[in-house]
């Protein structure tokens, strides 16, 4: 690995640390400084087991004081966030771009599973996303009101017809910064179908495993990011066989 590539996977995965302080507070409206502390046993943990992904590896996965578990989303949250960062290199060219798609990669991880654990979308969060969004557009393939005309409008609709129930409000601002880190409105549209396929398929494996039932609301933000990523990575392949 290069430098830059070392670089950006430790920051990622320095974010991904500060995310799951996010997704620990933000839901809660916890005040973000203070130290972390062991949910267990409320001890206050130590800067040197605040290490991402090293720390959960030295510990084995347990509190230092308490000896409980420590929760997996921890350290997946964190890789995932290195990983983000080194996809958002590689799908750019210059330094300025890669840290916005970077940080907006990791923000929709962030707004992913909070949605997963509250079905709700923050806006401390959400606001951010969309100002990457914009900038990364406007520095990339410049802003396609078509794009984001399609990727809001689309969602916005149901939103107002259905008053909120179908998706939140949330929702419909999220894909502000979707529909202008994506450029092409061709690309918007494929997001929404991967989406909705994808939602689909997975609603439909809990619905048959009696899992989850009709009356159970399945969040959505995790179908938008799947989508906005398969898109961003290989939306240009795909759009080149369906369009053959
Ligand atoms: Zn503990």
């Amino acid at each position: 690995m290069q430098d830059l590539q070392i670089l950006f996977f430790i920051v990622g995965a320095c974010l991904g640390s500060f995310g799951n302080v996010l997704i620990a507070r933000l839901p809660n409206g916890e005040s973000l400084c203070g130290r972390s502390h062991c949910p267990h046993c409320k001890k206050t943990i130590a800067s040197y087991d605040l290490i991402p992904l090293v720390s959960y590896l030295v510990l084995r996965g347990r509190c230092r004081s308490c000896r409980k578990k420590i929760s997996l989303q921890y350290p997946v949250v964190e890789l995932l966030s290195g990983i983000l960062a080194l996809i958002a290199l590689a799908h750019t060219h210059t330094f300025v771009t890669a840290v916005l798609l970077g940080t907006s990669l990791w923000l929709l991880l962030i707004i992913t599973v909070i949605d997963v654990h509250t079905r709700g979308i923050h806006d401390a969060l959400n606001v951010p996303f969309i100002l990457c969004g914009i900038a990364f557009g406007s520095f990339t393939t410049g802003i396609d009101a078509l794009a984001v005309t399609i990727g809001v409008g689309f969602f916005g609709v149901q939103w107002a017809v259905s008053k909120g129930q179908w998706v939140g409000s949330g929702d419909v601002l999220l894909m502000i910064g979707i529909s202008t880190l994506l450029g092409y409105w061709e690309h918007v549209v494929l997001m929404i179908f991967i989406a909705y396929l994808s939602g689909a398929l997975v609603a439909s494996f809990l619905l048959m495993t009696k899992r989850k039932t009709r009356q159970d609301h399945l969040a959505f933000v995790p179908f938008l990011a799947l989508g906005m990523l398969v898109t961003l990575l290989w939306g240009e392949r795909i759009l080149a066989i369906i369009l053959l």
